[in-house]
């Protein structure tokens, strides 16, 4: 069987640290890979829309932001298909079958779902669009009949009720559809990178966030006002480690080369920690270190993030060529689908 995969972000802003350990590193790593056939990455912009109907302007100016983010990472569209999700009406025609295959009750029990609701506040007034998001996206990673999603901890459930839909599609309609496996971080700080307010998520509506196009200055104000450990007041204080996002980050980031460039009165984290546990290490120290960690991952980014940003006309043109590629591809699945649920009338 073809080895595809299939993920993508929301244009809700530009892409910050968290997606960037948590998926498009991977990403990166596995296009280099050589071990798939097809690689299709997806700027999932109606999606976006369903919980920003009212800010167009935003999600369509946050197309390019992640498209540049894309490029800057290291995503060459020579090996990865990058497209824009509402250009291709098949993925939306999907959707709309699926959604006979999948209970509200069902949905209602997402653990996702709850968990975004809450946090946007809906109370009662949910959008519907917003409610079917995860049948949306069972009909963005079916379609391109991907067999490998690479995201964050947080999509799990996705996965899930994705196959679920797949399960159910096949034994009704026969087999059709191709069942994806989720690909997670193996770093386990990655799974799901906390906020630089401490929450539990970094995330574009939270605005707790360091993004990958911040410059130099900015990165470095934010790791310096960084939330770490209450407790921990002064220096001879022991501190915690787990759960505070100083040594969460440096989990996710620092490599033993780090500490040899940058501390090398420590010979890896283990120590740095052990000592933090111990009392006696101050956080402004810690910051500085987790700072030069965060500098060096990035300046290669923002770097080329630079030369992309002067030649935008191409990167439109990356998207467009992309977008024409992902529906030839949406198109012969979507044939598929109408032939085994006999809607194919004038065939
Ligand atoms: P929004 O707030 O608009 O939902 P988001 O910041 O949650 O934005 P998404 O576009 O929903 O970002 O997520 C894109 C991808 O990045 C998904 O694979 C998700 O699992 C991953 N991801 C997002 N935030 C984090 C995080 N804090 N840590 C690890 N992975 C993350
Ligand atoms: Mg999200």
């Amino acid at each position: 069987m073809k080895q595809v995969i299939l993920t993508g972000d929301r244009p809700t802003g530009r892409l910050h640290v968290g997606h960037y350990v948590g998926s498009l590193k991977r990403r990166v790593q596995l296009q280099n890979s050589g071990k798939f056939d097809q690689i299709f990455i997806m700027i999932a912009d109606a999606q976006a829309l369903t919980d920003n109907a009212h800010q167009p302007q935003k999600v369509r100016e946050n197309i390019i932001q992640v498209a540049l983010d894309y490029l800057s990472c290291g995503l060459d569209p020579e090996k990865s298909t990058i497209f824009i999700q509402s250009m291709i009406p098949e993925l939306t025609e999907l959707t709309f079958y699926y959604m006979n295959l999948v209970t509200v009750a069902r949905v209602g029990r997402n653990p996702t779902v709850k968990s975004e609701i809450k946090m946007r506040d809906f109370k009662t007034s949910i959008p519907l669009g917003f409610f079917a998001y995860p049948v949306s996206q069972a009909a963005d990673i079916t379609a391109f009949r991907a067999t490998a999603v690479p995201v964050g901890e947080d999509q799990m459930p996705m996965l899930e009720q994705c196959r679920e839909i797949v399960h159910s599609f096949n034994s009704i309609y026969g087999e059709t559809l191709v069942e994806p496996q989720i690909i997670l971080p193996d770093n386990k700080a990655c799974l799901r990178l906390p906020g630089t307010d401490g929450k539990a998520k970094m995330s574009k509506s939270l605005g707790n966030c360091i993004y990958l196009s911040d410059d130099e200055e900015t990165v470095r104000k934010k790791v310096m006002s960084m939330f770490t450990d209450p407790n921990h007041v002064r220096v001879e204080d022991p501190g915690r480690v787990e759960g505070n996002p100083v040594f969460v980050y440096l989990d996710a980031f620092s490599r033993p080369d780090h500490f040899e460039r940058f501390w090398p009165e420590y010979k890896n984290l283990d120590e740095l920690k052990a000592h933090y546990q111990r009392g006696g290490l101050g956080d402004v120290k810690i910051k500085k270190f987790l700072n030069q960690v965060l500098q060096d991952e990035l300046a290669p980014i923002r770097e080329r993030r630079k030369q992309w940003e002067a030649h935008l006309p191409e990167v439109y043109e990356i998207l467009k060529k992309g977008t024409e590629k992902a529906r030839t591809v949406a198109a012969q699945t979507m044939h598929d689908v109408r032939a085994a649920m006999k809607i194919n009338y004038f065939e």
